[in-house]
């Protein structure tokens, strides 16, 4: 497997965090300290701060991405917005199948891959979250699910979109609670991860498949995780609201 194949791409997820004006202070301060990434850089913000989001990252190395979306382009989903609309306002990237959307929204493997249908149909970039709840860990389960995940997520994905898929490994239990897997760890499902999908597709699809970490990933721990040899970036939490820290990572994952 070859690292160097792979885009290295760091990405944030503000969830339900920062109003407009919030999200504009942020972004300025975060610009300058990532000007010079040597990976690719992402802010997934809330829906209401996207057109600020894309007006203040405007010819900056900074692109923008969207929380979720829904699978239909229209119609009566009250509450929800679809790929068509966020692609219409210039958004690349969407975050698909957050353990928060799983969890607390009802998401499942058969929504979470009309979405990435919808994303792909739209030409958004996937941000696609697998990872396993503690339990399962617990009980020698993590490769089933989150093969089962990855799987059912991609079905219908052609070789040639998977180049505008990311797959976040995301173990449940170190989002946001300071718990993060040990770098053996996520390299070890990131593995298997591709393997999967090179069982899906072939071994260099699987090898150009950019696959991040996420999961209290910090100033302090991005080196040690961004080395593994199936770590390619990260998606980040908490620390991506943080300027000086979500700069670090950023600058760990472009040595
Ligand atoms: C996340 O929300 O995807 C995440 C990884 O959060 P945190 O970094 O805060 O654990």
């Amino acid at each position: 497997m070859n690292k160097t194949l792979r885009k290295a791409v760091i990405a944030g997820n503000w969830k339900m965090n920062k109003t407009p004006a919030e999200a504009k202070e942020l972004l300025e301060a975060i610009a300058p300290l990532v000007k010079d990434a040597d990976c690719d850089v992402v802010a997934c913000v809330p829906y209401v701060d996207l057109s600020v989001a894309l007006e203040t990252t405007a010819g900056s190395n900074i692109r923008i991405g969207a929380e979720n979306c829904h699978w239909e382009a229209s119609g009566a989903y009250t509450g929800e917005i679809s790929a068509p609309m966020l692609k219409a306002v210039g958004v690349d990237y969407v975050i698909i199948g957050h353990s928060e959307r799983r969890t607390y929204f009802g998401e499942t493997d058969v929504t979470v891959n009309k979405r990435v249908r919808a994303a792909l149909d739209n030409g958004l970039t996937v941000i696609l979250c697998v990872g396993e709840y503690l339990e399962q860990r617990e009980q020698g389960i993590t490769d089933e699910i989150v093969a089962m995940q990855t799987k059912v997520a991609l079905q219908g994905v052609s070789e040639a979109e998977l180049k505008r898929i990311i797959v976040a490994y995301e173990p449940v239990w170190a989002i946001g609670t300071g718990k993060t897997a040990t770098a053996e760890q996520a390299n070890e499902v990131c593995a298997m991860i591709r393997r999967t999908v090179a069982g899906l597709y072939n071994a260099q699809a699987a090898d150009g498949l950019t696959i991040q970490y996420g999961g209290s990933m910090n100033a302090k721990n991005a080196e040690e995780l961004l080395d593994q040899p199936d770590v390619d970036g990260g998606l980040i939490g908490g620390a991506s609201l943080k300027p000086e820290d979500f700069a670090a990572i950023v600058k760990a994952a472009s040595r």
